[in-house]
């Protein structure tokens, strides 16, 4: 076992704070990786404070990791040390049914391992995710980081990044649609920057009237106040695509309403509370209501290409570990532009 330094919280109350793991030596499908960054998702303090239920203490959360091979296994030959990789939001998943054949490991029917809050295919043990130095990784589960992408920015591509890119594609985005995002955190600030890339006329809806320059920027063609009452009158049938990425309670059928005929709201948000949506909202225009959950290995990879290719990377802010309970309270309050990542080189002075 590989003694290795992480940041945990004890439960659903406590504060994260400096904690020591065993990680597995890598066997002959493994890779180990040196984490440099990682990610902080609004994921990691739902499940920090338990509000989707069913957490797992001590928790080391973090599943946007990025970092460079340290050693790999006999077996191993796409990978080598040094090379720059990430890690997502899973690590392991059943390989047989039919959505893990169909590199949609997401969907698995017996359940994706989670890179942390999860049990260890086999022998249970839990899972720890990139709040840490180091983690070994089947190689399955690994991807390559472009090198022309920074690594810092990199790192919240591997869950904002193909949230966002897997629903575009999958619900059929192109060229010339008009599209909104709501919500501009992390997840908002990729589906912008992405959905730009692929063509799309995108408004940013947010709560937040400071972010309005901001969002014109990232290269929004447009930006509309949610807190003005009007706004829902003036867009009222503007979109064929609402993507939502809310992570706090909100009314869905307030953003139905802005879509055209036949037009599809994404939920990617997950609010703690359940909320009603009115049957009249759905069919007074035809409209479509999904959701969609991150993204298999094979898509996560292709969306890294994607950026690379269009020069996509998240907007971060960089922090030191010891800052992490700061920046959770700062989400909390919508202030983040976009991601925080943790400078993993921090962890080391930390414990
Ligand atoms: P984030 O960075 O904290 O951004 C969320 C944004 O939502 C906030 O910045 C704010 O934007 C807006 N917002 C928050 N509370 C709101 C409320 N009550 N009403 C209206 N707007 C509100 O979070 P994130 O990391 O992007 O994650 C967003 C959500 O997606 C979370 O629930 C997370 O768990 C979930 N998620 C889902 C998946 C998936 O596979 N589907 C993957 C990752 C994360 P404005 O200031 O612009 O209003
Ligand atoms: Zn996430
Ligand atoms: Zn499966």
């Amino acid at each position: 076992m590989l003694k290795t330094a992480a940041y945990a919280a004890q439960n659903a109350h406590s504060p994260l704070a400096p904690f020591s793991i065993d990680r597995r030596e890598p066997g002959p499908d493994d890779v180990l990786i040196d984490i440099l960054y990682c990610g902080v998702c609004h994921s990691d303090i739902h499940q920090a404070r338990d509000e989707w239920g069913g957490s797992i203490f001590p928790m080391v959360p973090g599943h946007e990791i990025v970092g460079r091979v340290a050693k790999v296994g006999a077996n191993v030959q796409t990978f080598k040390a040094g090379d720059a990789v990430g890690v997502g939001c899973f690590v392991d998943s059943c390989r047989e049914c039919a959505q893990c054949k169909a590199g949609e490991e997401q969907y698995c029917d017996q359940g994706m391992t989670g890179t942390y809050n999860a049990k260890e295919r086999g022998n249970g043990a839990p899972t720890y995710g990139g709040y840490s130095t180091r983690i070994t990784v089947d190689q399955a589960y690994v991807l390559r980081i472009p090198e022309s992408i920074p690594l810092d920015r990199a790192a919240p591509l591997l869950c904002a990044g193909i949230t966002t890119y897997s629903p575009l594609r999958h619900y059929g985005v192109k060229a010339g649609d008009e599209l909104a995002v709501v919500g501009l955190g992390g997840l908002g600030h990729m589906a912008v920057k992405l959905a730009v890339a692929m063509g799309a006329r995108v408004t940013v809806l947010s709560t937040s009237e400071s972010k309005r320059e901001a969002s014109l920027e990232l290269g929004a063609h447009a930006f509309a106040a949610t807190r003005d009452k009007d706004t829902f009158k003036r867009l009222a049938r503007s979109f064929d695509f609402v993507i939502d990425t809310v992570s706090g309670e909100h009314d869905y059928n307030a953003y139905l309403s802005l879509l055209k005929v036949d037009g599809t709201m994404v939920l990617l948000g997950v609010p703690e509370k359940p909320a009603p949506v009115a049957a009249g909202a759905l069919i007074m225009q035809r409209r479509k209501l999904g959701g969609s959950l991150i993204g298999g290995i094979r898509e996560t990879q292709e969306m890294l290409d994607f950026c690379a290719q269009h020069g996509v990377a998240s907007d971060i802010e960089l922090i030191g570990i010891e800052s992490i309970n700061e920046a959770y309270e700062r989400m909390l309050k919508g202030d983040v532009r976009y991601r925080f990542v943790i400078d993993i080189a921090s962890l080391d002075k930390a414990v």
